[in-house]
């Protein structure tokens, strides 16, 4: 048995993990992270990780093609720079994992991982493409000519502090009116606080439709429309991806962003089509195969029917609209 990839995504709570043989998905788990144990802790889990799941599948260690790491941070050169969830700071997270595992190891910010998987799940994946996960924050991956684009200090993609109102709410960067004060699960609830006159939360969001509750949903997506907007200006991708749990708890977004999207959209960029996510929490794994895949001697790709949903995102600005609801949200300026 060779080519065996195993994918591993760091969150601050939890550590999914995946094993792949191929190009399929045979072994999934997720565990705690072990934060309390410090960085090495941490890392020891990890090695852990990879031997059980080659044990589970019956795979000897010199089967292990490579591993793929997300972790959530700025990460540059195998350097995870910054890590506040898990209290890591400039640590050379490729190295230290490889002394131990005597094969690649390749790391990449979480949100640009899942950008690389999610465009691997597409028919004809885009080399240039923009993933923005919304979720309580809002991470964002930048694809640039099929790879990721970390920037020079690991900064590229950070959507989610792009300053959308001068003067705007508190941010927890420190500065004021970034976007994910606006359309994040914590911005969406803020801005059904400030329509209801008392303190909400994003679960106040769920349930029958109100006008108000539509309000405050619409002015997260149009601020996600500008951002996007601003953002086909300076990398013109193929395509806008929407993913994280807030665009599964509200699939109504996806709509009212699009038609946001449009009337924002400089010239050609309108018909950039901006899609929904498709592999859900497991486009960090998926993201994680692709990364060493590229990275490592050995095929790129393997034959076969893929494992994965997929979607089309060539759909032109027109069928989208076709297969929508005829009536628009109406734009709350
Ligand atoms: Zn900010």
């Amino acid at each position: 048995m060779k080519n065996i990839v195993v994918g591993l995504d760091v969150g601050g709570t939890s550590i999914k993990a995946g094993l792949f043989e191929g190009n399929r998905l045979v072994l999934r788990e997720k565990r705690a992270t072990p934060k309390q144990q410090g960085a090495q802790g941490v890392l020891d889990h990890l090695t852990q990780t990879v031997w059980r799941l080659l044990e589970k599948a019956g795979a000897q260690r010199e089967d292990l093609r490579g591993v793929g790491l997300g972790v959530p941070g700025p990460v540059r050169g195998g350097v995870c720079l910054r890590a506040v969830n898990l209290g890591w700071e400039n640590l050379p997270v490729a190295k230290l994992l490889q002394e131990g595992m005597d094969c690649p190891v390749l790391i990449a910010n979480d949100a640009n991982l899942a950008a690389l998987g999610e465009a691997s799940a597409m028919e004809r994946a885009p080399k240039n493409m923009v993933l923005v996960t919304l979720g309580t924050g809002i991470g964002a991956g930048l694809l640039q000519n099929g790879r990721i684009l970390e920037g020079r200090h690991g900064l590229a993609g950070e959507l989610g502090h792009m300053i959308m109102v001068p003067h705007g709410r508190r941010c927890t960067c420190g500065r004021s009116g970034c976007l994910e004060m606006y359309s994040s699960g914590r911005g969406l609830a803020q801005n059904y606080s400030e329509l209801k006159g008392e303190p909400m939360e994003v679960k106040d969001l769920m349930g029958p439709t109100n006008p108000l509750r539509q309000k405050a949903l619409d002015k997260g997506a149009r601020m996600l429309a500008q951002a996007l907007a601003n953002v086909a200006n300076v990398v013109d991708p193929e395509v806008f991806v929407l993913g994280g749990g807030v665009m599964e708890g509200f699939p109504e977004l996806l709509f009212m962003v699009r038609t946001h999207y449009e009337r924002f959209a400089l010239l050609k960029a309108k018909e950039i089509p901006v899609i929904r996510a498709q592999l859900g929490n497991e486009a960090g794994l998926y993201g994680a195969l692709e990364l060493v895949l590229k990275n490592t001697p050995g095929p790129q790709r393997f034959p076969g029917r893929p494992p994965i949903k997929r979607s089309r995102h060539k759909a032109g600005a027109a069928k989208r609209r076709s297969r929508e609801p005829s009536s628009p949200p109406r734009p709350t300026d």
